[in-house]
């Protein structure tokens, strides 16, 4: 399913043109258009789910194996000393395309991009609630 006017739908569907580096039933993976670091792509399903949570577990196992295939590409051939999978849900967390996509960047030694947060601790209350609140299988 698509959705009017979403820019992902257009652009994994071939609609619109990208610059893609793999393609095949259910994905499409494409180089971001603002690049955080050289090689830095995004893994979209042609489906159209507005975030993890709304994504059914086959997508979900696919767009996993498809990060390890696609990573481990970008190692051998960049060259690049590392790799972060980003996935943001919500404004948030920082989603602007409200089409779920799973973000590949190759990190390079001392290339500046800021993919981090500042450490916080957490006190012996915090993690008494949160294990109590969060539990389960
Ligand atoms: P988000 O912030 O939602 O996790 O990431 C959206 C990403 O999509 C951004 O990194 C942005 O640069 C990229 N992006 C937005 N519009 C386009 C587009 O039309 N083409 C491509 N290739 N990337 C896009
Ligand atoms: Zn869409």
């Amino acid at each position: 399913m698509r959705e009017e006017n979403c820019i992902f739908c257009k652009i994994a569907n071939g609609e619109i043109p990208s610059a893609t580096i793999y393609e095949d039933e259910d994905f499409r993976v494409f180089l971001d258009l603002n690049p955080a670091t050289r090689g830095h792509a995004l893994i979209v399903p042609k489906e159209h789910f507005a975030n993890l949570f709304e994504m059914d577990e086959e997508h979900c196992r696919k767009a996993i194996v498809l990060a390890r295939k696609i990573g481990s590409r970008m190692m051998e051939k960049l060259g690049c000393d590392g790799l972060n999978l980003v996935q943001n849900n919500g404004e948030a967390a920082g989603q602007t395309v409200f089409h779920f996509h799973m973000h590949l960047i190759p990190r390079y030694k001392e290339d500046g991009a800021g993919i981090t947060w500042q450490p916080g601790s957490l006190t012996e209350e915090a993690r008494d609630e949160l294990t109590a609140l969060l539990a389960g299988n």
